[in-house]
């Protein structure tokens, strides 16, 4: 499939005609091409976007809604091609991409439409005058996205970002653009009027710094590295462009010595190892209480040797491949590095799919990884890694828990458990994160705020702070007679 840009409702070529290979990293195969834009094409859609500004934004907000409720009606109609396009992309179990993939990026367009149309009107009486807050558009809007969950993290900002009314010029990852590209085939087959979204690919410094300098792109939302962020902020920031962030991760998963054993393993698993690690709330540290830590970690490592890995269309894999060979051999680096750093690789850090179909040498596979007897501080255990390795640290009280779980320079998530939700409750408000779940992980309410701290991130998105962040509040003071 060769993914051209779509600009004004018209699929595209880049201007220069250039390309970028897509691989599907499960096998190596080249499965298609995706243009290669530069500023010029990022030019042609921030001029596409800016003509359709006034029209979009003179609808009302629940017309806009029930356009998010069409684009949904869309995706739900080619789900199945959506997940098979997700896992091509990525090499993440179809099972996965189905489940979570795309029905979240259904999900968040339905939210959206809904939560639209329960908001109640801001207002704020005083004695002698009534105010009433308007949220206007801020215009055209720039969203850059990663490869780990495309169009689940695309949709998060397109939906509120249309239904506030601003127009869209969107770049996804370089290495995933198939259901981007599913997206604009809906909202062209749709009828969403052209203009409305945008989405030109290409790679970072190219599309993606040209999106940050535009001076007609009023607000940039970023999900992505630290380190991109950082440059993203610095871009960004002296022209007072609004600006969320959100970055990377190194998430505590704090097991406390009441916890029941068998939830916390399972737990542990989950937060380790969904999407080969690869998701920024992935839980890569787990700090355990010294008496149950030596059960715990037998447990944990039967469990992980338990986890189907291989090909992405078979039904039962948990585990796929990782987004490309380059991450690959990062992640492989800081197990390397883990060694160095003095630490015992329990299960893991090989490549062998042992009795699995379908992994080739060319594909991108690693086994999920469990290293112990590493300092708390080591680099290993606070660097990001980003892929299916979790590290092991022991602890004696609870107050030391929270002290390693806030020693690293992020702080987006993390994850306590123990037979006491109030203890638990008590030390999860002293973890200096964004986002903290009690006997459980990555259950999520779309109405919470969701976002980072530290490194992690800046600002907050999720319900009314989506709407917040893609709208320009003005209030309007009315004087009583
Ligand atoms: P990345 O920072 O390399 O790329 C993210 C996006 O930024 C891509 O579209 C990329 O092309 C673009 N980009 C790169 N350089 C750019 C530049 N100079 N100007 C503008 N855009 C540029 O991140 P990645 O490797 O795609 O994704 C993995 C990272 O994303 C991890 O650190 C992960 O923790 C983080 N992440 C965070 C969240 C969150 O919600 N906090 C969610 C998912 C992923």
């Amino acid at each position: 499939m060769n993914v051209l840009n779509f600009i004004d409702g018209v699929f595209v070529d880049a201007i220069d005609e250039q390309t970028i290979s897509n691989i599907n990293p499960a096998t190596g195969q080249i499965i298609g091409t995706l243009a290669r834009s530069k500023g010029l094409d990022v030019e042609s859609a921030v001029e596409a976007a800016l003509n359709a500004q006034q029209d979009w934004s003179a609808l009302s907000m629940l017309e806009r809604a029930d356009w998010l409720d069409r684009i949904a009606d869309g995706l739900e109609a080619r789900k199945e091609e959506l997940a098979q396009r997700e896992s091509r992309d990525t090499g993440k179990p179809l099972a996965l991409a189905r489940r979570v993939d795309a029905q979240r990026s259904i999900d968040n367009f339905r939210f959206f439409a809904d939560f639209a149309r329960k908001r109640e009107p801001e207002v704020f009486e005083m004695t002698d005058a009534t105010n009433v807050v308007h949220r206007n558009p801020i215009g055209t809007v720039g969203l850059i996205t990663p490869w780990n969950l495309p169009l689940y993290l695309l949709s998060w900002k397109v939906a509120p970002a249309l239904l506030m009314g601003n127009t869209i010029v969107a770049k996804p990852s370089e290495l995933t653009p198939l259901t981007a590209n599913l997206l604009c085939e809906v909202t062209s087959e749709i009828g969403l009027p052209s203009g409305v979204l945008n989405i030109v690919h290409g790679y970072g410094p190219e599309v993606g710094q040209a999106i940050l300098e535009h001076p007609d792109i009023r607000a940039i939302s970023f999900t992505g590295g630290t380190e991109t962020g950082r440059h993203v902020a610095a871009t960004a920031a002296p022209m007072f462009k609004k600006l969320s962030l959100e970055l990377g991760g190194k998430n505590a998963t704090i097991i406390l010595d009441d916890a029941d054993i068998d939830m916390a393993v399972e737990g542990a698993v989950r937060a380790g190892f969904t999407n080969g690690g690869q998701v920024c709330l992935c839980g890569s540290r787990i700090l355990v209480h010294t008496s149950i830590a030596d059960e715990f970690t037998s447990r944990l490592v039967e469990a992980v040797e338990a986890m189907v890995c291989g090909a992405p269309e078979n039904e039962s894999t948990q585990i796929g491949a990782l987004i490309s060979q380059d991450h690959m051999h990062k992640v492989e680096s800081y197990i390397q590095l883990g060694i160095e750093e003095g630490g015992t690789i329990l299960t893991g850090g090989t490549r062998e799919m042992t009795g699995q179909v379908g992994p080739t040498s060319e594909g991108a596979f690693l086994r999920p990884t469990v290293i112990d007897g590493l300092d708390h501080n080591s680099r290993t255990s606070t660097e990001e890694i980003f892929g299916p390795v979790v590290t092991i640290h022991r602890f004696e009280y609870d107050e030391e828990a929270i002290e390693i779980a806030n020693s690293t320079e992020y702080g987006l998530a993390g994850s306590v458990w123990s037979g006491d939700t109030n203890r638990a409750h008590e030390i999860a408000q002293r973890i200096e994160t964004g986002i903290i779940w009690v006997n459980t992980w990555l259950h999520r309410d779309l109405r919470t705020p969701f976002g980072g701290v530290k490194n992690s991130g800046v600002g907050r998105e999720g319900g009314a702070w989506s709407l917040g962040f893609f709208s320009e509040p003005l209030n309007v003071c009315i004087k009583h007679d």
